[in-house]
């Protein structure tokens, strides 16, 4: 069990900046996150691409500003859980909460801030008869043990970066692999589809396109074939031990809507002046949550997350008041940050 001062749901901007308010004023954080890399939508949905708005920086990509907050936070070293998500916040008594994630990493906290943005990144599922019969045996949205499929029959189905990675990183490995994509052009590093390519002509890994798995057949879990129709209407049946499926990942609110929170069409209703939620001790920021005139801006996260800090530490200490200090001048925030004052 973990024991810290805040419990933060979500590593996009906005959680990672309320990582550096927190510090700032003495507090520990602890951040979960169900996707494997910092950086919320900046990261997941356009890691390339120029933001311009934030304040002081005229231009940066998503990938950019992740790593700049990351290096803000240095600092105060929160405990970072990438790959888990948070299922399970409940009240433990008055002044603390329990938390627990689907890796079962369990935290005691005084506080928790939900800054899970449009909601936890899950993998696209496949529609296909049967599918669900081979979920968690032979039907995969994430590599865990790629030993596992040594020596196997693999379906990989997809045209992104996940797709062609694991087709790349298999190949040779595997005892045969059939990528299978939706369209004739893919979205994957350009790097990534010459090498598939020429594993293709090498006859190393068959590819069909423009198609798309319609059934699974089997019994047991143990799955024997996949049938992929193409976009004529032609179906084949590929035999196959294991199918991986990457079609992306897409936003889902998930267990937050089971916290007992005020949610107002997926958004978590909170005051502005704590942005604090419904149950006292559980604040939301960024995306997430909802005010009137919200507007889902990084800056407008940011401001947030200053004033939950605040907020967060009088909760903590009641008795105390707290000062606003600037990071300019402030011996106490200075050592905090690690670095030398001016005196
Ligand atoms: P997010 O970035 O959504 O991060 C939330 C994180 O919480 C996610 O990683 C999610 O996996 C995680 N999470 C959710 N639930 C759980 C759970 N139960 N357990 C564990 N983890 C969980 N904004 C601007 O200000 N300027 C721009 O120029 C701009 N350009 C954009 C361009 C695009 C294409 C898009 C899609 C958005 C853009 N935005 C821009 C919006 C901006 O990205 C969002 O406002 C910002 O990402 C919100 O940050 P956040 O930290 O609130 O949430």
């Amino acid at each position: 069990m973990i024991s810290t001062d805040v419990v933060i749901v979500g590593a996009g901007p906005c959680g990672l900046f309320q990582v550096f308010e927190l510090g700032l004023l003495g507090l520990k954080a602890e951040v979960v996150d169900s996707i494997r890399l910092p950086g919320g939508q900046c990261t997941e949905l356009y890691p390339d691409k120029p933001i311009y708005d934030i304040p002081a920086i005229p231009v940066c990509t998503g990938e950019e500003l992740t790593q700049a907050l990351l290096k803000q936070i240095e600092p105060f070293a929160p405990g970072m859980h990438l790959g888990e998500e948070v299922q399970v916040v409940r009240k433990q008594d008055e002044d603390t909460f329990f938390v627990e994630t689907s890796a079962g990493t369990q935290f005691t906290a005084k506080a928790i801030v939900v800054a899970a943005g449009v909601g936890s990144f899950q993998p696209r599922q496949i529609r296909a008869t049967n599918s669900e019969d081979f979920e968690g045996s032979a039907l995969h949205y994430r590599v865990r043990d790629p030993s596992q499929f040594h020596g196997k029959r693999l379906v990989i189905l997809g045209g992104g970066d996940s797709a062609l990675d694991w087709v790349l990183e298999l190949a040779g490995k595997a005892e045969r692999i059939t990528l299978v994509h939706r369209r004739d052009e893919y979205r994957a590093m350009p790097d990534s589809v010459t090498r598939m390519k020429k594993l293709v002509a090498d006859g190393v890994i068959d590819e069909i396109l423009n198609a798309k798995a319609t059934a699974f057949n089997g019994e047991d879990g143990i799955l024997r074939s996949v049938v992929i129709e193409s976009k004529d209407g032609e179906s084949v049946e590929v035999e196959a031990d294991h199918a991986l499926v990457f079609f992306g990942l897409a936003p889902k609110l998930g267990p937050i809507a089971e916290w007992g929170l005020d949610i107002n069409r997926k958004t978590i209703n909170v005051d502005t002046e704590k942005f604090e939620t419904n149950v006292p001790g559980i604040y939301a920021v960024g995306d997430i949550n909802f005010y009137p005139g919200k507007k889902k801006l990084i800056l407008c996260g940011f401001h947030e997350a200053a004033l939950a800090a605040f907020a967060i530490k009088q909760r903590i200490e009641p008795d105390k008041k707290v000062h606003v200090q600037y990071t300019t001048t402030s011996p106490i925030m200075h050592e905090r940050l690690g670095v030398e004052g001016t005196g």
